[in-house]
């Protein structure tokens, strides 16, 4: 159904990372015409990593039309495809995870992409809804004016005081260091701070030719496998990408670097030398992959998360994607549900038919109480943190214990890697979140509007 108010309702986003383009897509997709994408980079910004496409995920990219230009780069975790998790020191299978029941339980593939094919795939989506989406590029949003529903942007460092975009909506998709969610905080007169996780992330990508001398590594890459070797306090995990072209490679450990220099950025290259000593302890096959990455391309990122935020919306503005829900990436779902807030979006703002219902929408978007939205993120969010404890105990006796559960996984236990714990992945999985949007939007709008 198209949009009763999509040719005049004003939509301005906030960044157009994994939430802001699915966002604007998903707007588009609903007819409306007036879409405005701010975004402080240059391009698609920082894109160079492996993302995890989970049926939840692919679902939504093909009832956006943006999974026709992603497919072709996918690796699609079908037949042999495992998930295997291993002892750091010793690399013993602990567990052998089949994705083979995927496709056919959630009816959607697990697959495994670039970041930045993801990216590109919902670009072109918007590119070709032009001129009904822009995106502005290298524009920093400054300031919200929640009273008026409106931005203040900066084209360039020499902007002045910037210039104020007048909306109806305001979406602050702007990751986690959301000045959206600063605004609406402060609008509360509460604290926006981020909360450390003492975690970081190593996030590495190899060619298949620097794999081509070692067998055994090539082996990897030729997989479909998910591999994910734990010990106490870090984990890597690293799958093929890029139709398996690319080995990629993401590690967590305690966080050493950022805290040592608070007022670093969030991501910086690292060294690799720094990075080897943190992991020498890891299996001799998982050393050597990681001594086959070139100096100079190790790239860290520090986790962060925040504490629930007690709502998402204010007056006609609302956050979406880290910019309220930041999660630790152990459930490789911070893209995906980041994708899924956009649309859900786009389903609450193409049933309006009244622009002074847009708050009551936000609300159902939102929808504390229910599946929709922000109960669904918030709980993914304490699963990726208590997957990160299992996977990270130090206690000899807690991990054996743990260790067992893993080698019960097959006989139906289960699995401490909540990433592919049946529970979790019916969860996560198992929801349409468009089609749930659909479904429960009248029953919680009328709720909304009755209170
Ligand atoms: C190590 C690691 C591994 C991960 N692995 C996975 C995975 O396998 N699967 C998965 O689903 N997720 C994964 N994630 C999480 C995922 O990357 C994020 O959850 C996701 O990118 C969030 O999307 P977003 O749109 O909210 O924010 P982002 O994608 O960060 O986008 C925010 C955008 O806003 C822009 N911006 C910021 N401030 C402003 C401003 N003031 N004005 C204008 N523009 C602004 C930024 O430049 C950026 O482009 C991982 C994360 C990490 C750290």
């Amino acid at each position: 159904m198209t949009a009763p108010l999509g040719p005049t309702l004003r939509i301005v986003i906030a960044g157009a990372g994994m939430g802001g383009l699915a966002t604007a897509l998903a707007l588009a997709k609903k007819g409306f015409q007036h879409v405005h994408v701010y975004e402080t980079a240059g391009n698609l910004g920082f894109v160079g990593a492996g993302i995890q496409v989970a049926p939840n995920l692919s679902r939504v990219l093909q009832d956006l039309g943006a999974w026709d230009a992603l497919k072709d780069d996918v690796v699609e975790m079908k037949e042999a495809s495992t998930y295997s998790i291993r002892v750091s020191a010793t690399n013993e299978e602990l567990a052998n995870v089949k994705l083979t029941h995927v496709a056919e339980r959630y009816g959607q593939p697990h697959c495994v992409a670039h970041r930045s094919a993801l990216a590109n795939a919902m670009y072109q989506g918007c590119r070709a809804a032009e001129p009904h989406v822009t995106i502005h590029f290298r524009t920093t949003v400054v300031g919200v004016d929640f009273d008026e529903t409106r931005v203040l942007v900066k084209e360039r460092e020499d902007d002045g005081e910037g210039h104020w975009i007048n909306a109806d909506v305001v979406l602050g998709a702007d990751g986690v260091k959301s000045v959206v969610r600063k605004f609406m905080l402060a609008q509360h007169g509460e604290d926006g701070d981020v909360k450390d996780t003492g975690q970081a992330a190593y996030r590495i990508m190899l060619h298949r030719d620097q794999l081509a001398h070692d067998p055994e590594l090539l082996a990897f890459v030729e997989s479909n496998t998910t591999f994910r070797w734990i010990g106490a306090k870090r984990h890597v995990i690293a799958y093929p990408i890029s139709r398996n072209t690319i080995f990629n490679i993401s590690t967590a450990q305690p966080d050493v670097n950022f805290a040592a220099e608070p007022t670093a950025t969030w991501t910086t290259r690292a060294d690799k030398s720094a990075m080897l000593k943190v992991y020498s302890d890891f299996c001799p096959l998982a050393v050597r992959m990681l001594e086959l990455v070139p100096e100079g391309e190790v790239c860290e990122w520090k986790l962060r998360v925040h504490h629930p935020l007690r709502t998402w919306v204010e007056g006609n503005v609302a956050l979406l994607g880290d910019a309220c829900h930041p999660t630790l990436p152990h459930l490789n779902q911070g893209a995906a549900q980041a994708i899924e807030d956009g649309a859900v979006l786009g389903v609450v703002l193409s049933k309006l038919t009244d622009l002074n219902d847009i708050h009551a929408a936000l609300l159902v978007y939102e929808a504390s109480t229910s599946r929709l939205r922000k109960a669904r993120t918030e709980h993914l969010v304490e699963e990726a943190a208590a997957s990160g404890r299992a996977l990270h105990l130090t206690d000899p006796e807690a991990q054996a214990a743990r260790d067992e559960a893993f080698r019960q996984v097959k006989h139906g236990g289960p699995n401490p890697d909540r990433a592919v714990d049946r529970e979790v992945q019916d969860f996560v999985y198992g929801h349409d979140c468009m089609r749930d949007a659909e479904a429960r939007f009248d029953g919680y709008f009328a709720e909304v509007k009755g209170r």
